[in-house]
């Protein structure tokens, strides 16, 4: 992974097959089931909404901040918007927020929040912890835990979905009350742009209201796409996966990155029979050393892979199963499951809102909104944050610095912007990899070979010793510049909690750490971030660096 952090889909991901780019980014208007307008601060003078003409003029010309209903209007209720929105109230600005949640194709709709609360991060990670757990049972079996009959009956896929989707809407709630706490209002509507100061708000009745604002903020965020071949709308997403009714059993899950590989994770390791179809790498932008390590524990975990692998078709059985043809190294396969799951990359919600109306500019192949590192777009009233941004990390943590940078900006005199570099992630795969900073290959093509001296060590969690698993997967790197008195440039590890482990060395990486630093730093015994204190194997020596004990 770049030091910047940039990924991005140009490729065909953005063709669909039934499902068009039009239909999925604008389904039907009214028919969706969410819709969240919230407007946030000073709105006691505001005149009523629902008074508002259709037909009045729109305000292109004015200018004061009285002549606007609102100083900004964020669109978008997701991590971005809400921090963005909450942000700017807490300078007395007149703020609106508007979310407006369409269907997925399948039918699925969820709550304010966006994303990460509803279909992102927070359900997955709850799902990903159920199935860890399973191991954790299992592995407390050799710490003296005894079972009935000594083995694990099953898993409930109702019970984990009633819990984790309790958990959302608890989260959905608490949004609510925080915005209203700051003085917020909350309008449920779907925004489309009118001109650069006025959007069309329509609500869930078709209702429709004109907002005028001072200044806007775009934070829409993504939805995934759709591989292009016939059958696509057979197919679930990540938009259906964490509120499926009933308990998916035999899947097929196509696409090889973050999404592909940490929701094949929890459905393998809650006890599925998966499947996943890669086309060709894995964890694209990714140190690949590390992406294979991943790879490798999952199938010795039971996920099987077939790669390269592109499917072509899927057909729906009378028995409701899916059968799908496929083709690996020109044999045709064909093969039937009971959902196939695509995870082949998101688009940005950036069509069909009357963007053009606001003259706002797109990155013309992906359909990305284009800001500075102000996220201002080229019009001076509209800003942009979150995964709509092009070539930013589509990170909730990234989203959220934005929103919040940008409010301070505009309403408290701050001048700091979002810094990119160094941006921490985690895939939460059944063995968790956490990085920041350059990728090894990356690392060589930036400073050359000579210049990078690579340490690293295979560890052993305390955790996994007693259990006796497999010493092969945990594994940490640093990658350092020689010419810059080994400066870390880069940091990998999987492992357990290799979140929490990267999250904590981030600082050290952006405070411009180098292998003394690391070296001088004490380390928390016994931890599986602690590897990292005590490296001294270089790539380059050729040593072993195989799990030696203590
Ligand atoms: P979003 O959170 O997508 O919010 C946009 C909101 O705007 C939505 O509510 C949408 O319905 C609404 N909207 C769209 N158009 C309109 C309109 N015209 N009018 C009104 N409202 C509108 N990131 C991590 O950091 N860690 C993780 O572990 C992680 N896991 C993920 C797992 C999955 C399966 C997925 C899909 C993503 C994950 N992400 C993760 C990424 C993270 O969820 C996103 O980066 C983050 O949610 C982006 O925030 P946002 O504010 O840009 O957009
Ligand atoms: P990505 O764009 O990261 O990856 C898409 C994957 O699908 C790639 O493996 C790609 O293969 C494959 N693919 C694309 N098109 C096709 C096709 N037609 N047929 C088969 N395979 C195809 O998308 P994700 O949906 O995985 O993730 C989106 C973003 O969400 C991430 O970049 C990340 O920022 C965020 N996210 C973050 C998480 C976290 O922080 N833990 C978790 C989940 C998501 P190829 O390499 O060949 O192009």
């Amino acid at each position: 992974m770049g030091s910047g952090f940039c990924k991005s889909s140009v490729d065909g991901n953005l063709k669909y097959g039934k499902f068009t780019e039009n239909n999925l980014n604008n389904y039907s208007s009214g028919n969706g089931t969410s819709h969240h307008l919230i407007s946030i601060g000073n709105t006691n003078n505001q005149p009523g909404l629902e008074n508002k003409s259709d037909t009045e003029a729109s305000p292109l010309e004015k200018t004061t901040q009285e002549d606007f209903q609102y100083d900004i209007v964020v669109i978008g209720g997701g991590s971005g918007g809400l921090a963005c929105a909450k942000e700017a109230a807490t300078f007395s600005a007149r703020v609106a927020c508007l979310d407006f949640v369409d269907p997925s194709p399948r039918g699925s709709v969820w709550g304010l929040g966006g994303t990460c609360v509803n279909v992102g991060c927070i359900p997955k990670k709850l799902m990903h912890t159920a199935a860890l757990l399973k191991d954790k049972v299992k592995d407390s079996e050799k710490f003296g835990w005894l079972f009935e009959n000594g083995s694990i009956t099953g898993h409930d896929w109702k019970i984990l979905r009633q819990s984790v989707q309790n958990y959302v809407s608890s989260l959905n709630w608490g949004y609510k009350k925080a915005l209203k706490d700051k003085g917020v209002k909350y309008i449920n509507a779907k925004a489309t742009f009118i001109d650069k100061h006025t959007i069309e708000a329509t609500k869930k009745n078709g209702n429709k209201e004109k907002i005028t604002s001072k200044k806007f903020v775009l934070a829409t965020g993504g939805r995934p796409t759709y591989p292009d071949f016939p059958g696509n709308e057979f197919c679930i997403t990540s938009d259906d996966l964490f509120s499926l009714k009933k308990c998916p059993g035999k899947t097929l899950v196509i696409g090889g990155s973050y999404v592909a590989l940490e929701c094949a994770g929890f459905l393998a390791g809650l006890g599925l029979d998966v499947t996943i179809y890669i086309r060709s790498i894995l964890l694209r932008g990714f140190d690949q050393q590390m992406a294979e390590l991943i790879g490798a524990y999952m199938k010795n975990h039971g996920v099987k892979f077939r790669r390269p692998c592109i499917p072509k078709k899927v057909e729906q059985l009378k028995d409701g199963n899916l059968k799908v043809f496929a083709f690996s190294e020109d044999e045709e396969i064909i093969e039937t499951f009971e959902t196939v799951f695509v995870a082949v990359g998101r688009a940005p919600c950036t069509s069909n809102i009357g963007l053009e109306k606001a003259n706002v500019r797109l990155q013309p192949k992906t359909g990305h909104v284009l800001v500075d590192n102000r996220e201002q777009t080229n019009v001076e009233s509209i800003y942009a944050i979150g995964d709509i941004c092009y070539n930013k990390p589509e990170l909730t943590p990234v989203a959220i610095q934005a929103g919040k940078m940008l409010a301070r900006r505009l309403f408290a005199n701050s001048k700091e912007v979002v810094d990119y570099d160094n941006v921490p992630t985690t895939v939460f795969a059944p063995l968790e990899y956490g990085c920041i900073g350059l990728a090894e290959e990356d690392a060589i093509v930036k400073f050359g070979e000579d210049d990078i001296e690579v340490y690293h060590q295979y560890f052993e969690p305390l955790e996994w010793t007693v259990a006796e698993r497999d010493k092969k997967y945990c594994y940490a790197k640093l990658i350092c510049q020689k010419s810059k008195n080994q400066k870390v440039v880069g940091l990998h590890i999987t492992g357990p909690n290799a979140g929490e482990v990267t999250q904590g060395w981030t600082i050290g990486m952006r405070m411009g750490a180098t292998k003394t630093d690391f070296e001088e730093t004490l380390g928390i015994h016994p931890t599986c971030s602690e590897v990292f204190t005590t490296l001294y194997i270089t790539k380059r020596s050729e040593k072993n660096p195989a799990v030696t004990g203590c």
